[in-house]
């Protein structure tokens, strides 16, 4: 089978480019005798690994000084109880935009740690929909409100940042970092696992104001979950997963060397736009997401009925575009235009939509 067009929400396609030279480098990494996979994650050619992974993360997302880069593990999931653990006491109030699945999943495990309050649930219109938060939405004692700013699952997103009065805004961005402009200095805190945007399952990414790191934390909180110690040891303090930082760091350059997350954005904002475009000419196609909560990265659609939808998706597999079944909870359909998506694969998929709604007209 040659390779197939991956609309997987994650784990997604990487640029041919980045896969070439990681197999180019597997063997003997840079002429140092051995494989990132069997190197020390205490030796110098891998230290510069990480360092310019740093580096480029900070170039191309503009992360100012007063924030620090972690390169943990444990996945976005972790995140939603590290949160907590770390920028609270037990029993604080915290604030959670309710959007989606992941949001849900981060708000019950906030509940967990303090008084965890949705100031907003999209459960009413079955998530299709970003509500609007406000100031005098949100318990103004809360540590923090979280949102999650790009909902995988239903194909929503913050297209603009909520106006949170002086609460600090924590946010998970997992599948939208690097595909569109996220300012930094808008977030006391952003996490994304790797997985879907920033490279190979396995590495998640924390960015966070250094003054966070000064909290006193509860003796309870075990040591391989507090931020101020993976901050203090450069992401160290154990075995880092070394194979999945080096592949983000190939993807980091790779997207600097292609005019940097500025140029992400323009092209998946244009691509998104021609599938939601085409979906919307056709009789037999419906996006889901109000239009203007769409994500430019997870499309979401379904067709006049599952069967029908059952019936694309086998077409949309025998042309290679795989992986367009939509989440088990929702049904229909979702194209996940990660940066890795070629712009044929886009094509591809519209030309399909295009094939299958003409079939059904004559
Ligand atoms: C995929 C995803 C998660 C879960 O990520 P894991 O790395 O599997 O824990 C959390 N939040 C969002 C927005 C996601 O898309």
């Amino acid at each position: 089978m040659d390779r197939v067009y991956n609309f997987s929400a994650g784990p997604s396609m990487l640029p041919l480019e980045v896969l070439e030279k990681a197999q180019k480098e597997l063997l003997n990494y840079n002429g140092c005798g051995s494989s990132v996979l069997e190197m020390s994650h205490r030796s110098k050619p891998f230290e510069a690994i990480v360092n310019n992974a740093e580096a480029t993360l900070r170039r191309i997302m503009h992360i100012p000084d007063e924030y620090a880069v972690l390169f943990l593990q444990g996945g976005a999931s972790l995140q939603f109880s590290m949160v907590p653990m770390n920028l609270t006491a037990q029993g604080a109030t915290t604030a959670y935009a309710v959007t989606g699945q992941f949001a849900k999943k981060a708000w019950e495990e906030g509940a967990r740690w303090g008084n965890a309050v949705a100031v907003t649930n999209g459960k009413i219109d079955n998530f299709a929909a970003i509500p609007a938060v406000t100031p005098e939405l949100i318990p103004q004692d809360a540590a923090y409100l979280h949102i999650t700013g790009n909902n995988t699952v239903y194909g929503t997103a913050y297209n603009t940042l909520p106006d949170t009065g002086s609460v600090p805004l924590v946010a998970d961005w997992s599948s939208a970092i690097l595909g569109k402009v996220i300012d930094v200095k808008k977030h006391a805190l952003i996490y994304a696992g790797a997985q879907k945007n920033m490279g190979p399952a396995g590495l998640t990414v924390v960015i966070l104001r250094k003054e966070l790191l000064e909290r006193t934390l509860d003796p309870i909180v075990p040591t391989m979950l507090q931020y101020a110690i993976h901050a203090d040891k450069g992401s160290m303090y154990n075995t880092p997963p070394c194979f999945s930082i080096y592949m983000a760091g190939l993807v980091f350059e790779w997207v600097e060397k292609n005019g940097g997350v500025e140029a992400m954005e323009q092209r998946n904002a244009a691509r998104a736009a021609a599938l939601y475009k085409a979906l919307e000419s056709c009789d037999h196609f419906r996006p889901l997401a109000a239009k203007k909560d769409r994500s430019i990265m997870n499309v979401t659609f379904t067709l006049d009925t599952p069967e029908m939808t059952a019936e694309f998706l086998a077409m949309a597999q025998g042309r290679g575009l795989t992986s367009l079944k939509g989440y088990r909870t929702v049904g229909g359909c979702r194209a996940s235009l990660y940066n890795g998506m070629p712009d044929e694969g886009v094509a591809a998929l519209i030309d399909c939509i295009c094939a299958f709604e003409i079939g059904k007209r004559t």
